[in-house]
């Protein structure tokens, strides 16, 4: 059982930006709903493909994959399509993990600069935790992060 660790920065742009993910070439329709789930586990899997390939791996077991708590890929649909289009190839039964993500902010005030991470659907309000300056800054969050990648 072989396990390696690889992170990677999704590639794709918020949903409501078509036209820069190579799925769609700006004068298509905007890829949202399920259409965007579909090309992001579209990517996942080529990831993960790939990654057995250099492993020379014969499966997949599993595939940890960390999502932005912000984004709106829902799990069932990336592991439906998974197991759809990864047929016929070594990544096919793989069980996809997915943990949520709180957003990373920075704190704005001058001689502090903290970045944290806060989860949205606990607070009201952000604040800074070490100065409790209410103005803060969220960072660019990711769509997704392929964290970890089991194989045989
Ligand atoms: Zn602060």
């Amino acid at each position: 059982m072989v396990s390696a660790t690889i992170r990677r920065p999704s590639p794709s742009p918020p949903v409501d930006v078509p036209g820069t993910d190579g799925y769609a070439n700006g004068r298509e329709a905007r890829t949202e709903g399920m259409v965007h789930e579909l090309a992001i586990t579209n990517e996942i899997l080529r990831v993960v493909v790939k990654h057995a390939r250099r492993e020379k791996a014969e499966r997949v077991h599993r595939v940890a994959l960390v999502v932005s708590e912000l984004s709106d890929l829902k799990p069932i649909w990336i592991q439906r399509y998974f197991d759809r289009i990864s047929e016929g190839t070594v990544a096919h039964g793989a069980r996809l993990e997915i943990e949520h993500q709180a957003p990373e902010f920075l704190c704005n005030r001058s001689g502090c600069g903290v970045s944290f991470a806060v989860s949205l659907r606990t607070v009201d309000r952000v604040t800074c935790p070490r100065c409790g300056g209410g103005d803060c800054t969220m960072k660019e969050p990711a769509d997704y992060v392929v964290e970890e990648i089991e194989v045989s």
